[in-house]
């Protein structure tokens, strides 16, 4: 049996990106995944401009660009009374896309494909073992021998469960996503709507298509699902795409042979939709320090150095999602600080700019 330097359980923006920066740096390099690509997920689409630089150094800057998306001008804040508040977004280069999971999470994958990458589809990993390195079995009884594991398997990891590090499942929020016909005059605004249940995400995907998003705790849902239904004149049997939880405990990213990127790691309020960017950066820094360990340097200052890039990736920004869970939790208080906005914009201003335009790392600036 072929041993693989790294192992990746995942194909979504972290599984992905971190294969294939493995495989640009010449690892032999394994992703499974249990979907088959092209495949939708539960997800706003919203692209943060953060992820430029990380898809740029994966020469695909133009390719998603190529792709159908939509661009992203303004944010519009609306409170439970309904009340709006409109923050206009950057625009240019650095602007917020809207792109379709299928259509971003496929490009990935055949990137890594083209790097080298051998990604088997439809293998659900449902056994781990561990020695020297790792033995790791698939629903389908196939088995693969790695190196080093990378948990990129999302906010239910099966790598961390199957590593007992998982959290207990709570009862928490849940999320459903549809995309609908855009309604005509939509424009070219995020929205995002607190309701008494909830709340919804709106964006534009294409010129046809609109992002539905509604969170909500389960006792709440059929209401908000009934008023989404009202407002976009949707079926009741429409079909959702769902998942839960939405905030789960963060775990340690990195020990010994094995490592954990993307949600797996860390779950983060989706209402500043940055999850996709920590996704693909942590991905790459994984990616790093696996080739740092493999070419010989000292695993464990590897290891730290591995864990410190990825505190830092959430420095300056994880209080302000903070912010933007205590908001939603309490769509009352959301609303109100909505209500405030009107007279301060400054405020939610700073907010969305430090959200979208967050200071770029020397790192990244000198690789644009
Ligand atoms: C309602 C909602 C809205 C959101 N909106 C945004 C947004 O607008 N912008 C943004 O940046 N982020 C948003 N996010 C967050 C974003 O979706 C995630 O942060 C992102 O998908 C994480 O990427 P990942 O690669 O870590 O995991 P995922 O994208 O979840 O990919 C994990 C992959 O692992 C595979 N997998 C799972 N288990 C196994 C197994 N046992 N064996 C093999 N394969 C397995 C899955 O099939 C999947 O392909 C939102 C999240 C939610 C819930």
């Amino acid at each position: 049996m072929e041993t693989f330097d790294v192992a990746i359980v995942g194909a979504g923006p972290a599984g992905s990106t971190c294969a294939a920066f493995c495989s640009l740096a010449g690892l032999r390099t394994l992703v499974l995944d249990r979907e088959t690509f092209p495949r939708e997920k539960v997800c706003g689409d919203c692209l943060n401009p953060s992820s430029w630089p990380i898809l740029d150094r994966l020469d695909l800057v133009q390719r998603v660009r190529t792709l159908p998306h939509a661009k992203l001008g303004s944010v519009e804040f609306i409170a439970i009374s309904g009340r709006r508040v409109i923050i206009d977004l950057p625009s240019g280069e650095e602007s917020e896309i809207a792109i379709k999971r299928s259509l971003f999470d496929m490009l990935l994958m055949s990137r890594a494909r083209e790097l080298g990458t051998q990604v088997y589809e439809e293998t659900t990993v449902t056994a781990l073992t561990s020695s020297n390195g790792w033995t790791i079995e698939t629903a389908r009884g196939a088995t693969f021998a790695a190196r080093t594991l990378v948990g990129a398997d999302g906010r239910n990891s099966t790598v961390a469960r199957l590593c007992n590090l998982l959290p207990r499942p709570a009862r928490e929020r849940v999320a459903l996503q549809a995309h609908i016909p855009l309604p005509p005059g939509f424009g070219d605004r995020i929205v995002l709507q607190f309701l008494s249940e909830g709340y919804s995400g709106q964006a534009p995907v294409n010129h046809d298509e609109l992002n539905l998003c509604l969170v909500s705790h389960p006792s709440k849902l059929p209401a908000l699902r009934h008023w989404a239904e009202k407002q976009f004149g949707l079926q009741q049997d429409h079909q959702w795409h769902t998942i839960t939880p939405l905030t789960r405990a963060a775990l340690a990213p990195a020990r010994d042979k094995l490592f954990l990127v993307g949600d797996a790691a860390r779950v983060v309020e989706p209402f500043t939709g940055e999850g996709i960017y920590y996704a693909l950066r942590s991905g790459e820094l994984a990616a790093g320090a696996i080739l740092k360990i493999i070419r010989g340097k000292d695993r464990q200052s590897a290891l730290r150095e591995f864990v410190n890039a990825h505190a830092e990736m959430y420095r300056g920004r994880l209080w302000i999602n903070r912010l933007a869970r205590a908001a939603v939790l309490w769509p009352h208080v959301g609303s109100l600080f909505v209500h405030a906005a009107r007279f301060h914009p400054m405020i939610l201003r700073l907010l969305t700019r430090k959200i979208v335009l967050p200071e770029m790392t020397n790192n990244e600036r000198r690789s644009r």
